[in-house]
């Protein structure tokens, strides 16, 4: 999960969009804050893009020809190469319905269009942020909680020592409920920690990631509680609850 820089140290950004304008503003603004991008016409030529030279993050219309957004999306996290690249899907719809699909899907974040170029900077350095750095500092240190075991530096996560393909944006959030085992977290508590952003998102967000995160625990996904109208805890102790 420790994306490589390109060779000149800027983060790689693939730009997935067929409208010509939104792609070169987005390539535009992205390079213009040292970012290497680049951009894919459609879904195919991004999974090609994807398979030729891994990038940092991904940034994915929903809305194109031939494969969806969410097709690629769900390609990407079916794949174990790809499983963990960052992506912030962008959508024309304010649909709700679109945004949460997208969010199920595994997107890491989303943006609604039309969007202003710094906001879209902000929230794809926001997300590589977080998939580069752990979500709290103390490296080497191992969260244990019943089967579930994450070593904070290394990024890894594991239910009985069999490894779980998480997310950056899960892995922080698997870390920082364990980090605060047995607190009720709130979504908003959630959304400052594991998002690192003060963020218009709605508390939504954090349902779906749970659900993303419990989903991959199997049965271990007990241990993560919710506690009703307040958020999430990881479980006190063992037999707990
Ligand atoms: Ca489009």
């Amino acid at each position: 999960m420790s994306p490589t820089k390109s060779r000149d140290g800027a983060p790689r950004v693939l730009v997935v969009e067929d409208e010509r304008d939104i792609a070169a503003l987005v390539a535009y603004h992205l390079t213009k804050e040292g970012y290497r991008v680049r951009t894919a016409a459609d879904g195919e030529e991004g999974l090609e893009s994807v398979a030729s030279e891994r990038p940092d993050l991904i940034v994915l219309d929903l809305m194109l020809p031939g494969f969806s957004g969410y097709e690629i999306l769900g390609e990407l996290r079916r794949r174990s190469a790809t499983a963990d690249i960052p992506v912030v899907v962008l959508t024309a719809r304010r649909d709700e319905a679109d945004r949460i699909k997208g969010l199920e899907l595994g997107a890491d974040d989303y943006i609604t269009k039309p969007f202003s170029p710094r906001e879209l900077v902000l929230r794809v350095s926001a997300v590589l942020r977080r998939s580069q750095a752990p979500a709290v500092s103390g490296s080497g240190r191992l969260l244990r909680g019943g089967p579930i075991e994450v070593d904070v530096a290394a990024m890894r996560a594991t239910v009985d020592g069999a490894e779980l393909e998480l997310t950056p944006t899960e892995f922080r959030l698997l870390t920082t409920l364990m980090e605060r085992r047995g607190r009720v977290q709130s979504r908003q508590q959630l959304l400052e920690t594991a998002w690192d952003i003060h963020a218009r998102i709605e508390t939504r967000t954090v349902d779906m990631h749970v659900q993303r995160l419990r989903a991959k625990l199997g049965a271990a996904g007990v241990w993560i509680e919710t506690v009703r109208g307040f958020g999430y805890r990881f479980r006190a102790r063992e037999g707990a609850g």
